[in-house]
């Protein structure tokens, strides 16, 4: 995919964004039939994803990698949601804790970051590989799955914008040996929330404390702090302290700063 390509369809209507995530989920559906899978975290785009899959496959596989660190309530809306839309969940346990990746590689930090002495690019940090990436992976390729769904949107990151343009909305990965499909690669947040509102679709209780919803121990994106600090302060106070023990730089505000 060109720029001019990824542009066209991001300034697609909405109309247009909702015809184009029903074809390419057919499309999917008649290339690999019932191999396929949604990865979902119970956030709200991979939840909007699950909705378009089940319209053609009611009983497709819901792959969850339940990381042990997720908000109580990420938790609570899975089980309530896989109980009201009968899902085939299939719950990935971490292949290590985010407590023993702390203390083998550090807290994680976001994937490009500005310091006093230029960027600091760490990449994908060390416990996403761990407690998500390698364990779905070993998951999917034992349940035979030859292709998953995603709820990535181009307008979460800059780094998923320019996945997206690089690689498109459909690939494959070889050292994980199946295809990614995102169905909403185009959608911005606005339309996602739209989509949910106009069909009624059940949401995350958390996203009415705070937008983004993943570990509630994250500290890979950009204001992590203010956002812990105000829904889990004992968390926060937990996480500065063992910063300071680890000495990462990250450890220099008190909690009093935000709240
Ligand atoms: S979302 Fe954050 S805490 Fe969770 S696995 Fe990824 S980097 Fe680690």
């Amino acid at each position: 995919m060109n720029f001019e390509q990824f542009d066209s369809r991001v300034k697609a209507s909405y109309e247009d964004k909702i015809n184009y995530t029903r074809k390419i989920i057919r499309k999917a559906y008649n290339e690999f039939g019932r191999k396929l899978s949604v990865s979902c975290s119970f956030g709200k785009d991979s939840v909007v994803v699950l909705y378009f899959a089940r319209e053609l496959d009611p009983d497709i596989p819901v792959l969850w990698a339940n990381t042990g660190v997720e908000f109580p309530e990420t938790v609570k809306f899975a089980r309530k949601l896989t109980r009201e839309w009968g899902l085939n969940l299939i719950e990935v346990k971490p292949a290590k804790t985010f407590w023993q990746c702390v203390n083998e590689y550090g807290f994680p930090w976001p994937r490009k970051v500005k310091m006093k002495n230029g960027y600091k690019t760490p990449g994908t940090p060390r416990c996403c590989y761990w407690m998500k990436e390698k364990s779905l992976k070993d998951k999917i390729q034992e349940l035979g799955i030859e292709a998953t769904f995603t709820g990535l949107t181009w307008d979460e990151s800059y780094q998923r914008k320019w996945l997206i343009i690089r690689h498109g909305d459909w690939y494959f990965v070889k050292k994980k040996g199946y295809w990614f499909i995102h169905p909403i690669a185009y959608w911005n947040t606005f339309e996602v929330w739209m989509f949910i509102e106009e069909n009624n679709i059940p949401f995350n209780p958390m996203y009415e404390k705070i937008e983004r919803i993943g570990c509630r121990t994250c500290t890979a994106h950009f204001g992590w702090e203010k956002q812990m600090a105000l829904v889990s302060p004992k968390l926060y106070n937990y996480i500065m302290k063992k910063m300071r023990e680890l000495g990462d730089p990250r450890a220099t505000y008190l909690i009093s700063d935000f709240v």
